[in-house]
């Protein structure tokens, strides 16, 4: 179908425990996103939302099962062809920011056209236009630890956004952040999925998943709800 983004078919994710034999983090999970959604992934602390994440970003392969991403049957890739499917069209926004310290915001932005080997020239201008949309303009010289927390977030989602992925994916986004703070980032996600950018959001607060149109809830490796939510 034209529309979907991601089909996942009956995945597992085991982890290798040595001695203590074999951890089971993911126990058959299947799952469709169409273009244009926005999902929420829910579920206490150790039930596989990080391991799925990471399935889903392209920065792991499952176990078993299969996973096509617009297509591409991923879970067949090498590694390094996982990583250009990573680089051309998926943006990741972390908890923790995981900006280069000693590079500006602008360079910052420009990291993700860089691996794709687009020219300086081009690079500059795109990363530029990305951080104006978030109106961050007078900051692009800026280093990292001269921003708050909240423009922190901000120039991240501008390299998440920078080269137009297919996908971005924000695991705890506001983890870090105030509460105010983490509206404002909120409130900035959901404009991007207004404009048609697909989301997938990992969180354990139920007013930050509240932003989201879908509402995935998983225990123990298992899907054990999916619903489409009501916006207020
Ligand atoms: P969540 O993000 O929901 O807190 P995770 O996906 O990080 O959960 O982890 C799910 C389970 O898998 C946890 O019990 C965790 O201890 C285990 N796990 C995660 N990564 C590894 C690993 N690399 N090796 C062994 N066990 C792991
Ligand atoms: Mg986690």
């Amino acid at each position: 179908m034209a529309d979907t983004l991601i089909e996942v078919n009956c995945i597992t994710k085991d982890y290798e425990m040595g001695s203590a034999g074999v951890f089971k983090a993911l126990k058959g999970i299947s799952l469709k996103v169409e273009k244009g959604e926005f999902v929420a992934i829910m579920g206490a602390s150790g039930s596989g939302k990080s391991t799925l994440l990471h399935i889903l970003g392209c920065l792991d392969t499952p176990t078993s099962g299969s996973y096509h991403l617009e297509g591409v049957p991923v879970h067949t890739l090498s590694p390094d062809s996982l990583a250009e499917v990573r680089n051309s069209k998926i943006g990741f926004v972390f908890q923790s920011f995981y900006l280069l310290p000693r590079a500006n915001a602008l360079e910052n932005v420009e990291l993700p056209l860089i691996y794709a080997k687009i020219p300086p020239s081009v690079r500059k201008r795109r990363a530029m236009e990305a951080i104006s949309f978030l109106g961050l303009q007078d900051h692009i010289n800026h280093l990292p630890n001269q921003l708050s927390g909240g423009q922190r977030q901000q120039i991240a989602i501008a390299r998440a956004l920078v080269n137009n992925p297919s996908l971005i994916m924000a695991d705890e986004p506001t983890g870090n952040l105030d509460s105010v703070t983490s509206q404002r980032i909120m409130e900035l996600l959901k404009q991007l999925n207004d404009f048609g950018n697909t989301l997938i959001l990992v969180t354990h607060e139920p007013d930050i998943a509240a932003y989201a149109k879908r509402l995935i809830k998983i225990k123990d490796g298992l899907i054990i709800s999916d619903e489409i939510m009501k916006r207020g």
